[in-house]
């Protein structure tokens, strides 16, 4: 009996925990945007009460301003600025940020077969993409271009990199979200479990929304940028996405996307959009630029060469007046949902 008794003691007290920690005062919620690195940044947070609306923006905006003093090409004082003018040959000694970013490029240079490439920059500014003024360049110019890429190393450390003096490096579609993998630490360090951190639409989805265990994210409408056409939910991952309709230069009357092919020497073409879930959102910039170049074949298999678990949403144009066709990964079959306004637009496959 007094076993009894103690027993529904413990038990009372054990509920009236419970009832306290679910009756706790609600998390404050916070949602801010500002300019940085160049884009709009973002986040809707869950804020843990040591940690302020305006801190938590001050402490997300002043570490992308010092990833930008690292990454930017449009200054020319930044590392990377740097790096770009060393003369051939010439050992440099890269801080951690940019050490990180360069390793993870190459690995994905390498994966991808040259698909993505951390040193597009010539070919880049030979289409006008740099100057906003496109023109179209002679097989000439494009196979220069083309031979003053990729020619850089590590050392055995990988503490310095070497490069010839024509390699130019552009970091745009993986330093966002080295950036973002920066941006939610920090964020968890602060105590921070719930919320989307968005950088110009590289997003880290930390726990879930309000009342949920995930977050709902929308996924860019490839032909009207200004839509989202389908939903996917995550948690815990990175989602980035790639399309040549964010930056473009139009020749004659043709539109040309931003992202370059390597092997040809011309902004690539077949691909629609690309979106990514991976554990990093650097891993998951670089990827959605990766497969974006290389489309569903060859990208199948860079999915399969991959040692992290990463799902992909990949739109192709459709055969003919076929609708276009959204091909995910086998784990995002019920995932993602096509909005029903879509639903004559895109054909949702699963990528076998
Ligand atoms: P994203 O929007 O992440 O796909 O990145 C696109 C940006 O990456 C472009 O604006 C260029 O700065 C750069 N870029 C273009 N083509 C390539 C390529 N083949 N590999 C790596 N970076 C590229
Ligand atoms: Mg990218």
């Amino acid at each position: 009996m007094t076993e009894m008794r103690s027993f529904l003691y413990r038990l009372s007290m054990a509920l009236v925990l419970v009832l306290l920690v679910g009756c706790g005062p609600s998390a404050e919620k916070a949602t801010f945007q500002f300019e940085a690195m160049g884009t709009v940044a973002g986040c809707d947070l869950e804020l843990p009460s040591s940690l302020s609306r305006d801190s938590a923006q001050t402490m997300i905006s002043a570490l992308y301003d010092s990833v930008n003093t690292v990454f930017s090409i449009w200054q020319e004082n930044t590392e990377l600025s740097r790096l770009n003018r060393a003369p051939a040959d010439s050992a440099i000694s890269l801080s951690p940020w940019l050490k990180e970013c360069l390793m993870q490029a190459k690995e994905i240079h390498k994966v991808s077969e040259g698909a993505f490439d951390p040193t597009a920059e010539p070919l880049l500014r030979l289409w006008g993409f740099y100057q906003r003024a496109g023109r179209l360049p002679s097989a000439n110019e494009i196979d220069g271009a083309r031979a003053a890429m990729g020619r850089w190393d590590f050392d055995e450390e990988g503490r310095v990199v070497k490069k010839s003096g024509e390699t130019r490096f552009d970091l745009g579609a993986i330093a966002k979200g080295l950036a973002l993998d920066l941006a939610v630490a920090r964020l968890q360090s602060a105590g921070v479990e719930n919320g989307l951190v968005d950088l110009g639409g590289n997003l880290f989805c930390l726990g879930g929304a309000s009342g949920r265990d995930d977050w709902r994210v929308g996924v860019k409408d490839p032909l009207n940028k200004a839509r989202y056409f389908a939903t996917v939910n995550v948690t815990g991952l990175a989602v980035a996405t790639s399309g040549s309709y964010e930056r473009f230069v139009t020749i004659d009357g043709k539109r040309y996307g931003h992202i370059m092919n390597p092997a040809t020497g011309r902004p690539s073409e077949g691909v629609l959009g690309v979106t990514v879930l991976a554990p990093t959102a650097q891993l998951a910039d670089g990827l959605s630029t990766a497969l974006f170049v290389m489309g569903p074949v060859a990208g199948k298999q860079l999915l399969g060469a991959l040692t992290e678990k990463v799902s992909v949403i990949m739109v192709v144009p459709g055969e003919a007046n076929n609708p276009d066709r959204v091909l995910v990964t086998p784990d995002l079959g019920n995932r993602v949902k096509v909005l029903p306004e879509y639903a004559s637009q895109y054909h949702l496959e699963v990528w076998h």
